[in-house]
């Protein structure tokens, strides 16, 4: 399981890994970017098979972008 720990509310670049065996995206990692905290919870869908995917980095965006 992942360790990141997100702060609520803000916008952060993500790394996420596909760690669903016999995905066409399996092993394979996706950059989300910009990627809103939420409350705290961020949860990347992978667009083929639909499972979650492991989140491998996530740095806060600096500065944040502007959201109109
Ligand atoms: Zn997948």
């Amino acid at each position: 399981m992942s360790s990141i720990v997100f702060e609520p509310a803000l916008w952060y670049a993500v790394t996420a890994r596909d760690v669903t065996e016999g995905c066409v995206n399996y092993g394979q990692e996706f950059e989300v970017n910009p990627c809103y905290s939420n409350g705290g919870t961020v949860i990347i869908e992978c667009g083929r098979c639909h499972q979650l995917m492991e989140i491998v980095a996530a740095t806060l965006l600096n500065p944040q972008p502007e959201v109109s």
